[in-house]
């Protein structure tokens, strides 16, 4: 996930250290290199509690708190809304548009700040938490931080600072909810280029929002220098689809400086250490409360059915007998 460029103002001094040493970030790698060494400039980065993370969804926890999310503004049209090609990815700024979450287990409302997105190339999959040791082929991140620290700042030194909500994106049919931000990457080729979009919901761009209460939850990092350990992530268990050639678009249209293809931007997975993965019980107990309605409704649907059909033998006998 990227923190930079949410408001110019505020996060000026975030800014200029995310892009100082954005060689150092070993984005276009090659397959071959993992690009562990972010530690060396950037101590957090050899912390013990970093992201992404392969999440192995036999080994999840079900915790009973992480209840469904509410979300304030998604489904808001929004209009004149920047999207900006910053040299690392695409990032779409949501700050001053009241958008924010509540629920889902965190402790109190998160405002949005931007939304960004992370991608392969052509042949190779991007995104950065990994599903059962899989690699899904994008990955949207919508970045919020929490309304009572103030601003994203503010939050860059708490441990529950920012929640990220997470998307895997795999292929499927053309999205065309996303047609717009995809069409406009070919008028943003270049680094710090912007574009301006308008008449979308955020709310258009995710599952529905019933499909948003199974999820997967830890605590983590920062995915790029300086890597702080201040994010509640969040993996929705629902994918996003976009078709083949959108998904293309990405790795072919944005340029990172220097005309060189922006691709491959995402970080290797790191340890989970001592780490649960917790997941939120939606799946499960929402079965079982089918199950039991099923089971309810067969049941008690039989027997009234069964009353009505006996009354309505009786009533007619009765008639007939009249
Ligand atoms: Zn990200």
């Amino acid at each position: 996930m990227y923190t930079n460029v949410a408001v110019r103002s505020v996060t000026l001094l975030l800014t200029c250290t995310l892009l100082s040493d954005a060689a150092d970030w070993c984005y276009n790698r090659s397959s071959s290199d993992t690009c562990d060494d972010w530690g060396d400039h950037y101590p957090k980065c050899k912390g013990k509690s970093q992201s992404p993370i392969n999440i192995d969804t036999h080994s999840t926890k079900v915790n009973r708190s992480l209840d469904n999310f509410m979300f304030e503004g998604y489904d808001e049209i929004l209009s004149d809304v920047q999207m900006v090609n910053n040299g690392h990815t695409v990032q779409v700024l949501l700050n001053g548009k009241n958008l924010s979450v509540n629920g889902g287990g965190l402790d109190g409302e998160y405002i949005a700040d931007q939304f960004h997105l992370h991608w392969g190339n052509r042949t190779a999959p991007g995104s950065e938490h990994q599903l059962n040791h899989a690699q899904l082929p994008m990955e949207l991140h919508i970045v919020h931080h929490k309304a009572s620290y103030g601003d994203l700042n503010d939050s860059l030194s708490k441990p529950d600072g920012l929640a990220v909500l997470g998307f895997w994106i795999d292929v499927g049919k053309q999205n065309t909810n996303f047609d717009q931000i995809v069409d406009k990457l070919h008028t943003i080729p270049n680094k710090e280029e912007r574009a301006n979009i308008s008449n979308f919901k955020m709310a258009d761009l995710l599952p529905s929002n019933c499909e948003l209460q199974n999820y997967y939850r830890y605590h983590g990092s920062l995915t790029t220098p300086t890597c702080n350990e201040v994010v509640i992530w969040t993996m929705f268990e629902t994918k996003i689809h976009l078709s083949q050639q959108q998904i293309n678009t990405f790795s072919t249209a944005v340029m990172a400086e220097g005309d060189i293809n922006l691709i491959n931007i995402f970080r290797s997975v790191q340890p989970l250490n001592s780490r649960t993965v917790q997941h939120s019980q939606a799946q499960s107990l929402l079965l079982k409360k089918t199950i039991a309605l099923l089971s309810y409704t067969h049941t008690h649907t039989h027997a009234r059915t069964h009353a009505r059909t006996h009354a309505r033998t009786s009533y007619a006998n009765k008639r007939t007998s009249l």
